[in-house]
């Protein structure tokens, strides 16, 4: 749509010098959206699971339950069984790590079909190591 892209810029341009504040907002509010969205299913998980990180077993409280996160274990967010079976609570930085180590399988699967004429080392092998180190 032409015209609004038009009106658009002209508004952007009338507000040049508060463009971060606005951007700011624009932030601010689609975090507010999605916290609204998560509030639902956050509080269910946390009255069905006990405060416990699913991945490191480290117990969280009222002080620090801002650090515990809801996982989806499909990855899909809009799948919210009530009985909780899709959810498991991660601390932040398993959870982070949970996300890490998907984006690294999703590489790794794309490797070998891009590199397959020069590589000389299997991709996988060197997954293989990756994997086994962080286990422990
Ligand atoms: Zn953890
Ligand atoms: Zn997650």
């Amino acid at each position: 749509m032409p015209s609004d892209r038009t009106q658009f810029d002209q508004r952007a341009d009338m507000t040049a010098g508060k463009s971060s504040d606005n951007l700011d907002r624009v932030v601010a509010q689609a975090r507010k959206a999605s916290q609204e969205r998560e509030k639902g299913y956050r509080a269910k998980a946390l009255k069905l699971y006990p405060w416990v990180c699913g991945r490191c077993a480290r117990e969280f409280t009222r002080e620090n339950l801002q650090e515990l996160t809801v996982h989806h274990r499909d990855h899909d967010h809009d799948n919210n069984p009530q009985d909780g079976s899709n959810w498991e609570l991660l601390c932040v930085y398993c959870h982070d790590n949970e996300h890490s180590r998907l984006i690294d399988a999703a590489y790794g699967h794309l490797e070998p079909e891009t590199k397959e004429t020069s590589a000389t080392h299997s991709p996988f092998a060197g997954l293989a190591g990756m994997l086994k180190e962080k286990k422990k």
